[in-house]
């Protein structure tokens, strides 16, 4: 099967200010909140898991899927 993927981090992050969680791109963090608006800082902040997503582009159908993945597959 002809396929290309790529794998990305997604960080589970908790806002310490409303205690709800939420996830973020690795290289893209939320400034604030999506939630109560606080700004975010290492202050205010927790880092819950670490996770991976595979996104796949099968070349012969032109599907696209995600696939998350544990810290421990890669
Ligand atoms: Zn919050």
């Amino acid at each position: 099967m002809k396929s290309s993927n790529i794998l990305i981090d997604v960080n589970k992050t908790q806002c310490t200010t409303c205690e709800k969680s939420f996830y973020e791109f690795e290289e893209s963090e939320l400034s604030n909140c999506p939630y109560c608006k606080e700004e975010l800082t290492s202050y205010n902040t927790k880092s819950v898991e670490d996770k991976y997503l595979r996104i796949v582009i099968n070349h012969e159908t032109g599907v696209i899927t995600a696939h998350e993945e544990d810290e421990h597959f890669v």
